[in-house]
Parts: structure tokens; C-alpha cells; sequence
């Protein structure tokens, strides 16, 4: 009887590092299984002599991408308003392995990788989300370097949680994502990471003061900061969804920062941004000067141009003399505009 080879078969595989070479010539190739080969630049067929050249080629490469692949190109959004049967296996696997989801696990293996080459990940720390259907979202796995994951190490949860595909286990912060996504319908990808600077502002529970740069202002918006939750509980989950609610970047105290954006490489830029904002605020704390305030007036506009963009701001109802409140940062005085 011929063999049959099945998406899931050749995603074993891929994970295994198992050479195509072993797959018999005359075995029997299912569609989705022939979509998941060439989303990955296997050759279909004929490819046994060549698609064992192809896979450890794959193997070497830390995210598991063939030297010219354009994954991570451009954002990817899947196509989140379709629900997916949670009580067919057959229709789950068949999703879980079509060239969309294959492209999103692509690009979170590359985000993963950025974040690991930039220290805003240590050890396993770290994870990613990104939703993919209505129901369904795409995660990275547990104990696992985020700077080395491949897509065959993604998995599948529902949005309660439960696994639902994959051959690794799901990271325990799935539901901390999960309590932003299913609160905030626009967070269609999240990233947790502890990077050293906006880490350390967590720790000290202290909210970064505003008015300071203007790009900030635009692409972070008000930051917010969750009580501390033990990691990986529904308590953390609740914490962190409800401040993730209306603030697309939130540090954890004593813990380390989550973000959220319309795709993964969204999320990522304001990952970048936050350290970025932290370890300049910091360091501008050191140089013995009172840090200049730009004023309410000035985040008004700049609050407006955020608007323009897309992104909401709670900010706007607020008074003018608490628009630009260094709250609890004391690190050294922050000076007023002069009057005029
Ligand atoms: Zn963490």
C-alpha cells in the first residue's frame, strides 16, 4: 500500500530534522502537505534527493528559513474574523499548517530572534502571540530560546488557553496575552519580554515621566503599569489585561514589559521603543541637569498626530497639569516650559 504523507507527517519531520530522503518515491502527497512544502521552498516533486539538502539547510538556519526567504518582508495579518471548528481535529490541523499560519510562524521566529539578538530576552524568557482566527492564536513554545525557535516549534491555543496544535507545550504566559486579546479587539499580537531598561523601570515601579520626546509620545502613548501577578497565573492574566485594555504598552512590576499592535512586527517596534525611551530617560537622569519638559500644549498635538495614525488615546480627557506629571520618577527634577 503506498504511503501516505499528510501536513502533519511533514511537520514531524521538519521538527525532527528527518530527511525527506526517506519518504518512499511513490508515496502519496495530500494538499496541505504540498502547501506546507512549498510555503517552506521545498520543492514538491520531484524532491526526495534534493529536499534532504533543502531541510538541512532549513535545520541550520536558527529560525528554521531557507537563506532567501522574504518572511518576514513585510507584517503579516491574518484574516482574524474566521472561526475555525474547535471540534474537528482534521480542519485544525489543515489551518495550523496553511501558508498563511505557515508565514506567521515564519515572521515570529524572526521577531523572536531580533529580540534575542537586541537582550530583550534571557534564557527562555520571553514569548509571542498573534491571533489567526477569531478563536484561534498562534504562540511560541515554553523553555525554548526565543532567539532559536523554528516555526515547527509554534503552537495553536484556543482563547481559553487550551492547546490545540503543536508539538511543543505552549509558554505558561499564554493567558497573560490572552487577558489583553480578549479584552481588546484591535491587540492582535502581543509580546512579553524583560529588556534591561523599561525591566528595571518595572522593578522600581515607576512609570517613565511624559512630555520628554516626541516620538514616544506618538508611538507608545500613556504607558501603564500592572500590579505584580505570579507569571503564568489567571491572576497575571486579569492584572495585565486590564491595563492592557487601553494601553498598548504595559510594564509588569518585577517582571518585565508586554506590548501589543495590529501584527507582530507592530508590538515589536513598541517593545523597541519602550527600552529605547527607558534607557534614554535614564541616562538623561544622570547628567546632573533637570529634564526639559515640552509641555501640555506640545502633547496635544502630538497626541493629535497619534490620532491621525489610528491609535486612540485616553489622554485627551485629562487636565493639563496632569498631562505632563513626572508621577513617581524622582530620579532628578523635571523642568516647565517657561510661560509665555
Ligand atoms: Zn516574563
Amino acid at each position: 500500500m503506498r504511503k501516505v504523507i499528510t501536513a502533519a507527517d511533514v511537520e514531524r519531520m521538519l521538527c525532527a530534522g528527518e530527511s525527506f530522503a526517506t519518504i518512499p518515491a511513490d508515496a502519496i502527497i495530500t494538499p496541505s502537505a504540498r502547501d506546507l512544502m512549498r510555503s517552506r521552498k521545498l520543492p514538491a516533486r520531484p524532491f526526495f534527493a534534493k529536499a534532504s539538502a533543502v531541510a538541512k539547510a532549513m535545520a541550520d538556519k536558527p529560525d528554521g528559513r531557507p537563506a532567501n526567504s522574504a518572511a518576514s518582508a513585510a507584517p503579516h495579518s491574518c484574516d482574524c474574523s474566521q472561526s475555525i471548528d474547535l471540534k474537528n481535529p482534521a480542519a485544525i490541523q489543515k489551518f495550523f499548517t496553511s501558508p498563511a499560519v505557515e508565514a506567521v510562524k515564519a515572521q515570529m521566529c524572526d521577531i523572536g530572534r531580533r529580540m534575542w539578538e537586541k537582550d530583550y530576552v534571557d534564557g527562555n524568557g520571553g514569548n509571542i502571540t498573534v491571533r489567526v482566527a477569531e478563536n484561534l492564536v498562534l504562540c511560541t513554545p515554553t523553555l525554548i530560546s526565543k532567539g532559536f525557535m523554528k516555526p515547527c516549534d509554534m503552537c495553536l491555543i484556543d482563547l481559553d488557553g487550551n492547546q490545540m496544535a503543536g508539538t511543543k507545550k505552549r509558554t505558561s504566559e499564554a493567558l497573560t496575552h490572552l487577558g489583553i486579546m480578549k479584552r481588546q479587539p484591535k491587540a492582535r499580537a502581543c509580546i512579553h519580554a524583560h529588556p534591561v531598561h523599561a525591566t528595571a523601570f518595572a522593578v522600581a515601579s515607576v512609570i517613565p515621566p511624559s512630555c520628554l520626546i516626541p516620538e514616544a509620545e506618538v508611538f507608545l502613548g500613556e504607558i501603564g503599569m500592572a500590579e505584580y501577578q505570579t507569571p503564568g497565573t489567571p491572576a497575571n492574566g486579569k492584572a495585565v489585561g486590564e491595563v492592557g485594555v487601553n494601553h498598548q504598552v504595559v510594564l509588569m512590576q518585577n517582571h518585565g514589559v508586554i506590548t501589543w499592535g495590529d501584527n507582530v512586527e507592530d508590538a515589536h517596534w513598541k517593545m523597541e521603543n519602550i527600552d529605547a525611551y527607558c534607557r534614554t530617560v535614564w541616562i538623561a537622569s544622570q547628567l546632573g541637569s533637570p529634564l526639559h519638559s515640552f509641555g501640555a500644549d506640545k502633547l496635544k498635538e502630538l497626541i493629535a498626530i497619534r490620532q491621525k495614525l489610528g491609535m486612540s488615546d485616553q489622554r485627551l480627557g485629562t487636565k493639563d497639569c496632569k498631562l505632563c506629571d513626572p508621577g513617581d520618577f524622582r530620579a532628578a527634577p523635571v523642568s516647565q516650559p517657561p510661560k509665555t
